[in-house]
């Protein structure tokens, strides 16, 4: 069979296919177009079908190829960690654009490292840790920052609660992408996510118990004028925004992504913080 008719032939979604065919043929689309009608290696055509099947069954495409584009680097993805989201992006922008020069940043819950990774490349300057309960995610953040050959400290643990201590007021910048999908919600069980870690989609509970804990341990290690940056679900800026007032945060507001809509809550430490309890 050749790569042209291997394409015709599939079940697959053109682009899909395609992806697949270049990814494990390793022929660019130039070549694609020119040497479409040369016989495929028997073995490439082998290892092409077991990818489609995968796909058929409805792996995400990330998980098949072992990687997924982010912020314009490539980062080593599996079903240990969240798949790189294009709205992501606009958190890493988030950071970069409150991060002072020499500024310390943590990014709690950090997966595959896909923020940590970025903000350590798009700012050497800055000293980034990065932390996640997960030791097979944190496996893989670590992996992503030694291929792009980003300097990032990592922890292990629940939230603020890890294993290599952490200076108190140090941090300018404190950033999440939790989880903060309901147990109840059916996407949960629909495409993609349900082959990603659930623990990294959802609370098992109301979305927001992560956010709540992020709000309430952030100002311990915030700076007083530090911000904490929180990404969440469409529907959710206005109860993430009343968690960050509650918690003294100030300057609360949300952030909305390419599509219009609300992704990102951010606040700010007062130089005279007061949790409310006091
Ligand atoms: N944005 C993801 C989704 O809805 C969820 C990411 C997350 O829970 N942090 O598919």
């Amino acid at each position: 069979m050749t790569f042209e008719q291997w394409l015709r032939q599939s079940a697959l979604p053109k682009n899909e296919a395609r992806m697949l065919l270049q990814y494990i043929s390793g022929i660019t689309r130039v070549q694609l177009i020119t040497q479409g009608d040369a016989e495929m290696p028997s073995e490439t055509a082998e290892k092409l079908e077991a990818a489609a099947q995968r796909r058929l069954n409805g792996e995400p495409v990330a998980y098949i190829l072992g990687e997924r584009e982010f912020y314009g680097r490539t980062f080593a993805v599996n079903p240990n960690v969240l798949i790189p989201r294009p709205e992501t992006e606009h958190l890493v922008e988030a950071v970069l654009a409150r991060l002072p020069e020499g500024g310390r940043v943590w990014d709690l819950g950090t997966g595959s490292g896909a923020v940590a990774v970025t903000v350590a490349l798009e700012r050497p300057d800055a000293q980034v840790r990065a932390s996640d309960i997960s030791s097979g995610a944190l496996e893989t953040a670590r992996e992503n920052a030694a291929r792009l050959g980003a300097a990032v400290e990592f922890a292990s643990g629940s939230w603020f609660d890890v294993d290599r201590p952490s200076e108190k007021c140090s941090y300018d910048v404190v950033v999440s992408n939790p989880p903060y999908i309901e147990a109840e919600d059916e996407h949960l069980r629909q495409g993609d996510l349900r082959f990603e870690p659930q623990n990294a989609l959802t609370d098992f509970s109301d979305g927001l118990s992560c956010i709540r804990a992020l709000a309430a341990g952030a100002p311990e290690y915030l700076k007083a004028g530090g911000w904490l940056l929180l990404e969440h679900g469409y529907d959710q800026g206005e109860a993430v925004r009343n968690i960050l007032s509650d918690k003294g945060f100030a300057r609360v507001e949300t952030l909305r992504d390419l599509a219009g809509l609300e992704r990102i809550t951010l606040g700010q430490k007062p130089q005279s913080f007061s949790d409310g309890l006091s």
